[in-house]
């Protein structure tokens, strides 16, 4: 594996057989996590296939002259032609190993597979996510000498690292940037000596075995098992959402709300979070409009009749977002009647979406015993429905999701935890 400029890209890109090429940038961090897994592959796969790295930023000409608009880039070349999809953003080992198989004889990937050595490593705890709940559980953990792993599938921070600003976490006079508490929150628990395993695919879990099998061929067991794996919010999945998410799109009024006063904002949504959320940000806001898809609010009455009487808030019934734009400082949403079809187009500040959040517990969703929206069960000392399985965090059910509240539960399990195994 070696790094090239854009003066060698002819020569050892496009006549250089097989080659896979990695566009990094620095502060990136789907590029950091991205590093480890092009630095293992190229030593099951390099003798056959070229790992290069490229620096986006230095060489920006050559990544505009081949459409590369965002870090990490990965491109797949054979004898001078560009070959299978690119992959972008948050990459999959699994994918990429799917791209390079494709590149190769079936006897060739074979031979590199029995190469693979499945390894197996035990500690007393394995914590699913370094979110707080994860980080905080993992601290509590090692500071009482439990041999502990923090696995995730992505970099450490949960939602913190990508919220703009914390202004409600203890301990801090000024709003702190999210992803630099996140990142004090991670080194504290890392330094005491907690093992991560991070920006790794997870490929299988068994709850009852206490086995997580990561990147298909490392099992990792433990005594204990702590899911802390959060939660993704709903999307509307209306173009330009996804763009916009973190410059004018949030779903988090208690983080947001503060920075709208007496401004103008759009809420989506007609369920008693939208409803709840949108009366908490008319204390900043000077106009909200609920913009909800069915004739009648799905939140409770009591809190539908407070809406109702409030001066600030308009509804529009029966209309659903279609697209969502930036232009100058504001967002144009675009809504759809969805009776009469016809659309139209409203300015605002901002945008807030409100229609639920889903717990990341694909892995696992049989075992475990949930509530009505699919929220882990858990007892005061955050025990799940499996012996010896605790949960914490924005995937328990619960009421408030907050960052204390995802730490008070990692402290509680991994007390009850250090109770239990001592
Ligand atoms: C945009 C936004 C802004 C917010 N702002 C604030 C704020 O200002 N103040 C506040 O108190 N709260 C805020 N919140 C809420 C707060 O971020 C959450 O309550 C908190 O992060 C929950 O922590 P957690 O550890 O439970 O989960 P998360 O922070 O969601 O972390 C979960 C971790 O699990 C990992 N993971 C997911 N699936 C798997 C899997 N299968 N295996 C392994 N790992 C997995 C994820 O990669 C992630 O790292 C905000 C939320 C959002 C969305």
């Amino acid at each position: 594996m070696r790094e090239i400029t854009g003066a060698e890209f002819d020569n050892e890109v496009l006549n250089g057989g097989k080659v896979i090429l990695d566009f990094f940038s620095t502060e990136c961090p789907p590029c950091e996590a991205l590093a480890s897994k092009f630095e293992d592959l190229s030593r099951l796969y390099g003798s056959d296939i070229k790992f290069l790295k490229i620096f986006r930023q230095g060489n920006r000409e050559l990544a505009e002259k081949l459409g590369v608009k965002s870090s990490p880039t990965l491109l797949f070349f054979n004898n001078g032609q560009e070959v299978s999809t690119r992959l972008t953003g948050g990459i999959k080992k699994s994918d990429i190993i799917n791209n390079l198989d494709s590149m190769l004889p079936a006897d060739k990937v074979k031979e590199i597979k029995s190469l693979i050595k499945p390894s197996v490593s035990e500690f007393d705890v394995i914590i699913l996510g370094a979110g707080p709940g994860g980080l905080t559980a993992g601290l509590y953990l090692c500071q009482s000498k439990i041999n502990t792993v923090l696995i995730d599938i992505a970099l450490p921070g949960g939602h913190v690292a990508t919220t703009h600003e914390v202004s409600n976490y203890p301990g801090f006079i000024e709003p702190q940037a999210g992803y630099m508490l996140s990142h004090s929150m991670s080194e504290q628990t890392k330094l005491c000596g907690t093992i991560y395993k991070v920006a790794v695919d997870i490929t299988r879990v068994d709850l009852e075995k206490k086995e997580v099998i990561i990147d298909e061929y490392e099992t990792v067991k433990a005594k204990r098992i702590i899911i802390a794996t959060g939660t993704t919010p709903n999307l509307t999945g209306a173009p330009g959402e996804k763009e916009l998410k973190g410059k004018g799109i949030s779903y988090c009024a208690t983080c947001d709300a503060k920075y709208y006063n007496d401004k103008e904002v759009i809420v989506i949504g007609g369920g008693n979070s939208a409803v709840e959320e949108s009366e908490y940000i008319t204390r900043f806001v000077n106009k909200l409009t609920i913009v909800h898809q069915f004739d009648k609010l799905t939140a409770n009455k009591q809190a539908q009749d407070r809406v109702f009487k409030n001066p600030k808030i308009n509804i529009l019934f029966e209309n659903e977002p279609r697209a969502f734009i930036k232009e100058g400082d504001k967002i144009v949403t675009e809504v759809e009647n969805v009776k009469t079809k016809e659309r139209r187009k409203l300015l605002s500040d901002g945008v807030f979406i409100f229609i639920g959040m889903k717990p990341n517990i694909d892995l696992f969703r049989d075992k475990l015993e949930l509530d009505s929206w699919g929220f882990i069960k858990t007892d005061e000392d955050m025990r799940t429905s499996v012996q010896g399985v605790y949960a914490v965090g924005d995937v328990i059910s619960k009421k408030y999701r907050q960052i204390t509240t995802a730490v008070a539960d990692g402290t509680i399990a991994a007390m009850a935890i250090a109770k239990e195994l001592d």
